[in-house]
């Protein structure tokens, strides 16, 4: 008797603690998805999600009152392309291998706790929504995502894409005895009955999001491989991300039908037009000087090569091509958190010209479309996920404003203030 009047307590509390109303008085709010700006707004926020918002909104009676009033307020951050679980070292020279096998010698385990720690790096610094693009271990993503939603560590949303598909060989080094070292990591497909296969053991453990690897060896996927990838995972929901470094893997990405093309170093302006016209997104992971450098690069190849990522980045912006954000950070930078380096992105879309809306909308909306939630995440409305960040200031007067981001709400819980 006692524990079921006990039992009613604990119920009653959380659901009063819950339907709680929480206001934010708003000093400006960027709402992307309408490009509208507006100031002075109320918005309260219900069960995690947004009941209304507007400047003449009457502040019920007990509500949770949150004063955001010299700050603007934006939808929470989306990085379509991480490798929280992942983290190479330039220490590998000193080791002799390769600096990306690295990524492989670690255990699942140890993949678990830096997956941790980054996940809330990335939370903290305004990142609500993170897709995982793999290295990491088996399905360690898909486990970090669920300790996440089961409320053990604290994270972002994540869409992860569990264990990479790839032509024999992945994407890295490894001795013809010691194959099992990627297998963690890739599933080495080459048939057709080999790639019904891997995406449906990765379906099974969990994946959000298939991701293909095209053109990391002298042998690639072709397109009609690739479109039957994207019959086979579309079946069940799913959409494809295809890493392309090549211009002719890029083609036959394109052709293929992927959802999104990630990095593209290589993509002429015929090919931004099949991906326009195919309403094909590019994740171009825009690396500035330093991240390169901490992959490894010296100076000069690390300019020459930011300069090649710019250069294609102005070119696909003047294509209207859509554009999401993704960091594709494997490294520590000295001082910086993995979400503070992911914010130093925006000097690269700066750098090519790109107006302080659309840097938002590419942060923002493109992402949440791209991930298929546009419908609950990435925009300020009402019945949208309370995923909310606020910014000190006006990012439309100084762009660095975004790189510092003061507060952070996911799904009405604030992380930051
Ligand atoms: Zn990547």
């Amino acid at each position: 008797m006692k524990l079921k009047i006990t039992l009613i307590i604990i119920l009653l509390t959380y659901s009063l603690v819950n339907a709680q109303i929480v206001a934010i008085k708003a000093g400006k709010i960027i709402e992307p998805s309408t490009e509208k700006v507006y100031d002075n707004q109320i918005i309260l926020i219900e069960n995690g999600k947004i009941k209304e918002y507007g400047a003449d909104i009457a502040i019920p009676e007990g509500a949770k009152i949150i004063d955001l009033s010299k700050s603007t307020v934006l939808p929470g951050l989306i990085d379509a392309h991480t490798h929280i679980c992942a983290k190479v070292s330039i220490l590998a020279d000193q080791l002799g291998i390769d600096f990306l096998d690295l990524v492989l010698l670690n255990p699942d385990g140890y993949l678990a706790i830096q997956g941790s720690v980054y996940a809330k790096q990335m939370l903290e610094a305004g990142f609500t929504t993170i897709r995982e693009a793999g290295n990491s271990g088996k399905y360690v993503d898909v486990d970090v995502k669920r300790a996440i939603n089961e409320g053990l560590i604290v994270g972002p949303n994540i869409y992860a894409a569990g264990r990479i598909i790839a032509p024999f060989g992945g994407q890295f080094r490894t001795n013809a005895d010691k194959q099992y070292i990627v297998n963690n990591e890739y599933f080495y497909a080459d048939t057709y009955d080999e790639l019904k296969k891997a995406i449906r053991e990765n379906i099974f453990y969990g994946s959000d999001v298939i991701k293909i690897v095209v053109d990391s060896k002298q042998y690639k996927y072709s397109s009609d491989d690739i479109s039957f990838i994207v019959n086979e995972a579309n079946r069940a929901k799913l959409k494809v991300m295809a890493h392309c470094q090549t211009l002719e893997g890029a083609y036959n990405a394109a052709l293929g039908g992927v959802a999104s093309i990630e990095h593209g170093w290589t993509l002429p302006d015929s090919i931004l037009s099949i991906m326009k016209q195919k309403n094909i997104t590019l994740v171009s992971t825009d690396f500035p000087v330093n991240v390169l450098k901490a992959f490894g690069s010296n100076d000069e190849y690390a300019k020459k090569f930011h300069n090649k990522l710019i250069e294609r980045l102005k070119r696909a912006y003047k294509s209207g091509v859509k554009i999401a954000f993704g960091s594709d950070i494997m490294v520590d930078i000295d001082n910086e958190t993995r979400g503070e380096v992911a914010l130093s992105y925006i000097d690269s879309f700066v750098e090519a010209g790109i107006q302080t809306m659309d840097i938002i909308k590419i942060m923002t909306v493109s992402p949440a479309e791209l991930l298929g939630i546009s419908n609950i995440r990435g925009a300020i409305a009402k019945g949208m996920c309370a995923d909310l960040i606020a910014v000190d200031g006006n990012p439309f007067e100084d762009i660095q404003k975004l790189k510092n981001i003061s507060f952070v709400m996911k799904s009405g819980i604030v992380y930051k203030k």
